[in-house]
This record gives structure tokens, C-alpha cells and sequence, in this order.
């Protein structure tokens, strides 16, 4: 899929649209989810035209690699989700229902998580 600039990040990254950051450095910008689905619901996506985790570990440097990684751990040690725990989830594509087509991490904290994806129903 190619990337689309008008995806709803771009605008965020362009700063044509606001959002409620938490963390920032030169590849990666952490924000507050607007439809939170946990206490903690932060975002962290690479600041590179990238729609998601293949394109990126496809043609992001390992300077963004290394950032976006280090940029999850932040958030959550900011968080203050460490000790309790928290989940990080990146939706790749139709069956994972993407909906924004520019990479970007959940990170989930706050309360119980309950178990990684719900079981199909056979
Ligand atoms: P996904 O289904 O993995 O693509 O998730 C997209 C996420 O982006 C959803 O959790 C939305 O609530 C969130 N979202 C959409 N627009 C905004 C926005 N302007 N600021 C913050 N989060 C947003």
C-alpha cells in the first residue's frame, strides 16, 4: 500500500491538526489516544512516512528502529505501567482492522488487560 499524507498522523506530525503529546524526540512523537480504551492508551508512532510494521522494518534506519523501540519503554516508564503491567499492539492491514495507515503502537495500561486477542468462535 502506498502511504497516504493525508492520513489523520500526517496531519498530527505536520502539526495541522493538534494532539495531547507525551514524548517526543527526532524520529518518533508519543500521544494520548482520542478514543482511549484504557486509563493509559498512548500512541507512539515514527515520525517517517511509513503505513505500517512491514513498511517500516522495511525501509525505516535503525536510527528510527532503535527510537521508536526506546520510545515504547519511555511511555510506559512515564506511565508509570511498569509494575502493573501494559500491552503494546500495532494493527497491520484489513484482517487487524487497521484504520490509520501510518504505523503506530498502542500502548495499553491502567487495568487488567484480559487475554491477548479474543478466540474465534468455531
Ligand atoms: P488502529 O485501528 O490501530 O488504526 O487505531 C487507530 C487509533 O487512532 C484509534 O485508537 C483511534 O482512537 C486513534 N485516533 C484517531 N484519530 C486520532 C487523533 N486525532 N488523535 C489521537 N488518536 C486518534
Amino acid at each position: 500500500m502506498a502511504y497516504d499524507p493525508n492520513n489523520i498522523f500526517a496531519k498530527i506530525l505536520r502539526g495541522e491538526i493538534p494532539c495531547d503529546k507525551v514524548y517526543e524526540d527526532e524520529h518518533t512523537l508519543a500521544f494520548n489516544d482520542i478514543n482511549p480504551q484504557t486509563p493509559t492508551h498512548v500512541l507512539v508512532v515514527p515520525k517517517g512516512p511509513y503505513v505500517s510494521w512491514t513498511d517500516f522494518s522495511e525501509r525505516a534506519s535503525d536510527a528510527e528502529i532503535a527510537a521508536l523501540v526506546r520510545a515504547v519503554g519511555t511511555v510506559a516508564k512515564q506511565a508509570g505501567a511498569v509494575e502493573e503491567g501494559y500491552r503494546v499492539l500495532s494493527n497491520a492491514g484489513a484482517n487487524a482492522n487497521q484504520e490509520v495507515p501510518h504505523l503506530h503502537l498502542h500502548v495499553f495500561a491502567g487495568r487488567p488487560l484480559g487475554r491477548m486477542v479474543a478466540k474465534a468462535k468455531e
